[in-house]
This record gives C-alpha cells, sequence and structure tokens, in this order.
C-alpha cells in the first residue's frame, strides 16, 4: 500500500500521519524530515538543500526523487509507506511512478488536506517544538503550561527557521504554483481523496480514517 499525502504547507499532514501510523501498519515517510536530517548531520545533500529551504523554495526535483528513493529502499516496504511532502512537483510525481513501476507497484491512493490559505500563515507560524524531545506545541491553539518551555521539563522550545512570516508566504506561493497541480495528475489518474482540513484535528481523522479503513486493514 503506497499512500501520497498532499496539502499546503501547515494543513496538518504531520500531525496526522503520526495518527494514521498507529492505526495502520505503514510507515511514514517525510521529506521534510529527512532533509532537516541531513541538514544535522552536515551532510553534502543537506548542505545543498539549505539555501532552498530556507528561502521556503523546493529542493530541486534530481536530489529529492535520489534521496526518497533511497529512504524507501533503506527502509524496506512493510505494511507499505505513507509520503508525505513527496511528491512535491509534477516531475517528482512521474518519477516516483516510473520507479515504483518497475517493482511492479503504483500509488494506491492520494490524499488531499484542504485548508484555506487564510488559516495556514496562523497555524503555521505560531508553530514551536522543544528543542530537546521534540514534542509539538502551538502557541495559540496548544500552548506549553509554562511560556516557551517542553512540558516533559526537557528544555526550551523552538521555531523552525522556515516557520516566519516571510518564508512562509513563499512556501504557500511555492505549494498553490508547483505542488497543488499534483490534484489533477492523482485526479486523472482516478486515485484522488480530497479532505476538509479546516476543521478540528480529531474531526481530519476521522474523515481520513473513514476513506482509509476501506482499503488498508487497521492493526
Ligand atoms: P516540509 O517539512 O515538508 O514543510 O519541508 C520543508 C522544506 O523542505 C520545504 O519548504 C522544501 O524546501 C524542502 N522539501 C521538502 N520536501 C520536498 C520535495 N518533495 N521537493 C522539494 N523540496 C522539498
Amino acid at each position: 500500500m503506497i499512500i501520497v499525502f498532499l496539502g499546503p504547507p501547515g494543513a496538518g499532514k504531520g500531525t496526522q500521519c503520526k495518527m494514521l501510523v498507529d492505526r495502520y501498519n505503514m510507515l511514514h515517510i517525510s521529506s521534510g524530515d529527512i532533509l532537516r536530517r541531513h541538514r544535522k548531520e552536515g551532510t553534502e545533500l543537506g548542505q545543498k538543500a539549505q539555501s532552498y529551504m530556507d528561502a521556503g523554495d523546493l529542493v530541486p526535483d534530481d536530489l529529492i526523487v535520489a534521496m526518497m528513493i533511497e529512504e524507501m529502499k533503506k527502509i524496506g516496504q512493510g505494511g507499505g509507506f505513507i509520503l508525505d511532502g513527496f511528491p512535491r512537483t509534477i516531475g517528482q510525481a512521474r518519477e516516483l511512478d516510473a520507479a515504483l513501476e518497475k517493482e511492479g507497484k503504483s500509488v494506491d491512493v492520494a490524499l488531499c488536506l484542504e485548508v484555506d490559505d487564510s488559516k495556514l500563515e496562523e497555524r503555521i507560524t505560531g508553530r514551536r517544538s522543544c528543542s530537546v524531545c521534540g514534542k509539538a506545541y502551538h502557541i495559540q491553539f496548544n500552548p506549553p503550561r509554562q511560556k516557551n518551555q517542553c512540558d516533559n521539563g526537557c528544555g526550551p522550545l523552538v521555531q523552525r527557521p522556515d516557520d516566519t512570516e516571510d518564508v512562509v508566504r513563499n512556501r504557500i506561493k511555492t505549494y498553490h504554483d508547483q505542488t497543488a497541480p499534483l490534484v489533477a495528475y492523482y485526479q486523472n489518474k482516478g486515485n484522488l481523496q480530497s479532505i476538509n482540513g479546516d476543521v478540528g484535528i480529531e474531526q481530519v481523522r476521522e474523515s481520513l480514517f473513514e476513506v482509509l479503513d476501506k482499503i488498508v486493514p487497521a492493526r
């Protein structure tokens, strides 16, 4: 089972993916997380990706496709994958299809989490996470008990460098220009499922379960 998870930055893909892997026997592969790991480790790829990420632009297709195919091979198949943040361009989607086809596989479903632009900026710029354990917060919607401190008592909260106002605006524009065309791409293939992401986390989760329960066995 191979699921592609589409949606603008701040739609809640990461949050929902964590709940989906708990319910279904699948692995969550986030291209953004992998790139951040490369940057932290100072790899050549991490260094090449840095300026694009900090500006809210897309990292070139050739780098991303090679990275994702390598990652999928490395972690093996298990019950399947949820691809979060990949593909992000038509070129990446074609390359993914070609790589899967070589193994007699294909994308089974493309989920698209739809959220109005007006909500995205507020959702993203308020995001914080613990610098030690990574626990996620939002200064307005999910604040820590003590300002800027993780509830687990481990460390101060930090903001992702690309979650600042200017960069967020560019990330949203980049989504519309380069990633939104994927909605039509998967619709034409007949495997698009759109979900309203403009409601609460629990409601979105229920809608996703409703769609996926029909096609993926729960654990
Ligand atoms: P994300 O965590 O998914 O918001 O990704 C953070 C940043 O990583 C993006 O703004 C891009 O610069 C880069 N990135 C992540 N996934 C991709 C992708 N599939 N193609 C190109 N760039 C990507």
